[in-house]
């Protein structure tokens, strides 16, 4: 696809937005790059490239060894925060990664007794399913198929479920293809597994996105073996992005105005979009804005990113560092780099683009870097560089530290309101140990 360019390089400076607090929005630009127009020059990623290949390598434990050598680094990290506080070493952790419950006696050993079989076809690349077309084959768009080694009766009630499944995907249509009288726009509905999409940009292009959020999916299924993610559905996680400013102003005033009275347009109209990680979750974006497709999918998979945090333990607020950190983790992890910054002020010079690891090594070093508990209590506002790359990084961490852990930390922080507490339960840490082995992880070259 022939992607626009954008004139101007590095060019950070942005406008828009203040916060919304009140219904729960969150407001993005993206940051610029080379890499974010066209194919960048290959000399100007390599040092990103290189450092993150490393980052993700190990991030995603796909070789043993590297994994282990993460787990004895953080062993002797902690140990020396423990040293460097006075306090007795903690002893060490069990750190053999806990195998999945076996299935309940006489459950199906295929299916786990979940009735559900992945579809063959839609493991490496997901079902999407376009208004009009008829729904694949394979799976009919939903990603599974029932069970079939299931016991006789139960694969009745499998295939039951799945064939509702499908009408409900049907019925998806005709709701969201409400906004095209409602905004006389040529808008097309288009359904992945996870997600929806109405769009007038073409299916291809949405699809190219969807396809970013399942395999960001896929990483934490087969990479981190986490199933406790309860993961998102197309029904509820929908995806509205307008080809040109027009089209989204008109969707402001012809659909979203009458969904939420209360919500300010004048601010919606200056981003380049926003959401609500509430159900359903919805996105709404300004391709005008974004201009390419590369910033087009960061900006789907930052935003799935926190959909998929919000259905974490249920939807309650987070701390700015944890949410932003983890979308730009997210994003790191599928599209080698962050390049969408949520973001509620006016005009503060940005770069996403600078070396986090230069940056935050040489904060540790002159002590300029804020407190951990100061991060923890700031608002979208007061929001800045040096927060947003101490967030990436500590999310980054505590996930590379193990993904487990960090699942329960959210679990915990959303019933608790009370980060260090949740996570001392998660992880052993209070504010002044996660501080010193986070330290520790940065200037080993993190
Ligand atoms: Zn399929
Ligand atoms: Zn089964
Ligand atoms: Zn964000």
């Amino acid at each position: 696809m022939a992607l626009p360019l954008i004139s101007g390089r590095n060019r950070s400076r942005r406008r828009y937005c203040t916060p919304d607090a009140d219904v729960g929005h969150r407001f993005y630009a993206k940051r610029r790059l080379p890499s974010a127009t066209a194919p960048p020059p290959v000399t100007a990623l390599l040092p990103v490239a290189a450092l993150l290949s490393v980052a993700i390598g190990a991030a995603c434990a796909s070789r043993p060894a590297a994994a282990g050598d993460l787990r004895a680094e953080f062993a002797r990290w902690e140990a020396e925060a423990d040293v460097a506080l006075g306090r007795k070493p903690s002893p060490p952790a069990a750190e053999k990664p806990k195998p999945p419950d076996p299935p309940p006696p006489g459950a199906c050993q295929t299916c786990r007794d979940t009735g559900k079989y992945p579809c063959p076809n839609h493991q490496k690349q997901t079902a999407f399913w376009t208004e009009g077309q008829q729904p694949p084959a394979c799976c009919g768009g939903l990603g599974w198929i029932a069970c079939p080694r299931c016991p006789r009766e139960k694969q009745q009630a499998n295939a039951d479920e799945w064939k509702g499944a499908v009408e409900s995907r049907k019925a998806l249509f005709q709701e969201l293809g409400k906004f095209r009288e409602l905004t006389g726009l040529k808008l097309q509905v288009s359904i992945a597994p996870r997600i929806a999409f109405v769009s007038d940009l073409s299916p291809q292009s949405c699809a190219r996105s969807a396809q970013h959020c399942h395999e960001l999916l896929l990483k934490f299924r087969n990479v981190f073996g986490c199933e406790r993610f309860e993961f998102t559905e197309a029904e509820d996680t929908r995806f509205f992005i307008f080809q040109k400013h027009e089209g989204y102003l008109a969707f402001l005033d012809k659909a979203y105005k009458e969904m939420f009275p209360d919500a300010d347009i004048d601010l919606c109209r200056k981003a380049m979009g926003f959401h609500h990680s509430k159900e359903p979750s919805m996105s709404i974006g300004d391709y005008s804005k974004m201009r390419t497709q590369n910033a087009m999918d960061h900006h789907v998979v930052h935003v799935y990113a926190h959909f998929l945090l919000a259905r974490i333990g249920g939807f309650k607020k987070l701390p700015i560092w944890l949410e932003e950190g983890f979308a730009a983790w997210c994003e790191t992890l599928q599209l080698r780099q962050p390049e969408t910054y949520c973001f509620a002020y006016e005009l503060k010079d940005v770069d996403i683009g600078a070396n986090r690891r230069r940056f935050l090594q040489e904060g540790i070093k002159k002590n300029r870097l804020c407190q951990l508990p100061t991060l923890d209590r700031l608002t979208l506002d007061g929001y800045e560089l040096m927060h947003y790359f101490m967030s990436w990084s500590l999310v980054e961490m505590l996930m590379r530290r193990d993904p487990a852990k960090f699942l329960t930390f959210v679990e915990v922080r959303k019933d608790t309101d009370d980060t260090e507490e949740a996570l001392k339960k998660a992880f052993g840490y209070d504010w002044p140990k996660l501080y010193e082995v986070w330290k520790r992880y940065v200037l080993a070259g993190n």
